[in-house]
């Protein structure tokens, strides 16, 4: 027995891996992060697969069901959206079940952020324009500490991805301006690699009007950096001239 806590990838039920699909259509027990995840990916569990949504149980509610299938000797897919490293609440979850002797394994998943920079076609790391991306959020309930403030992370001026934060658009703007500058293009994208996925490539200046626009208020990317502007030096990877393990010059 054990509980694998699995990656399901940002809406599009192709983009979870083999190796998740494989687990879900063999574990006896399931519990689904049902306010995030596209329901479509229930279809690979097993008939008689026990299902749960977390999003309506406590921590303590989620830990029984784990205890229950260790009792069954049956196996659990925990599935969580994206990847379950990011802002997925799965260390507690560990935590617990190393206190209970309950074994488990993390089977990685396709962030959103991933999904978001494929659907606007974009690499996020331009040679000569950024080489960093930043994974952050803007503070909820959840507190972000200090040094992490978005004020601190412009300074970087690096690609960044923006979780959790759509409904504070306006603020991450204020904030964002004076780093990046007005017209440093900034994009949204909605539901990226689900069927009603929407995209909106703007400038920071006008980026939380298009938002307000489109009515986005959940489940949105916001990816900022002048990476979107596609102004760059072409990579040495495939450069003639660059010799390296792979390829010597005289090849
Ligand atoms: N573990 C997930 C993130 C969970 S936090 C991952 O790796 O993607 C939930 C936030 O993720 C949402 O508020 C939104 O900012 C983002 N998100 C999740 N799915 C998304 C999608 N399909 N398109 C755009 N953003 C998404």
């Amino acid at each position: 027995m054990k509980v694998f806590f699995i990656g399901a990838g940002p809406g599009d039920p192709e983009l979870i891996t083999i190796k998740g699909k494989n687990i879900l259509a063999s574990s006896g027990y399931c519990i689904y992060t049902g306010s995030l995840i596209n329901p479509e990916i229930l279809t690979y569990c097993r008939n008689d697969t026990k299902k749960y949504d977390s999003s309506s149980m406590s921590l303590g509610e989620i830990l029984s069901v784990m205890e229950e299938a260790n009792v069954q000797n049956e196996d659990v897919a925990r599935v969580h959206t994206g990847d379950p490293s990011i802002y997925g609440a799965i260390q507690e979850q560990m935590t617990e079940l190393d206190k209970r002797g309950i074994p488990y394994e993390i089977v990685p998943g396709v962030s959103s952020f991933l999904a978001a920079a494929a659907a606007l076609k974009q690499e996020l790391t331009l040679p000569g324009v950024s080489q960093t991306v930043v994974i952050t959020r803007i503070e909820g309930r959840t507190p972000v500490p200090a040094a992490e403030s978005l004020e601190n992370l412009a300074k970087t001026k690096a690609t960044l991805c923006i979780f959790l934060s759509i409904k504070q658009i306006n603020k991450i703007v204020e904030i964002l301006k004076s780093e990046y500058g007005n017209t440093c293009p900034a994009a949204i994208v909605y539901k990226a690699s689900w069927k009603d996925e929407k995209v909106i490539i703007s400038s920071l200046e006008n980026i939380a009007e298009e938002a307000k626009r489109a009515q986005i208020v959940k489940t949105a990317m916001i990816v900022v950096g002048k990476v979107l502007c596609k102004d760059f030096e072409y990579s040495q990877l495939y450069d003639k001239q660059f010799t390296h393990e792979y390829r010597n010059k005289s090849s």
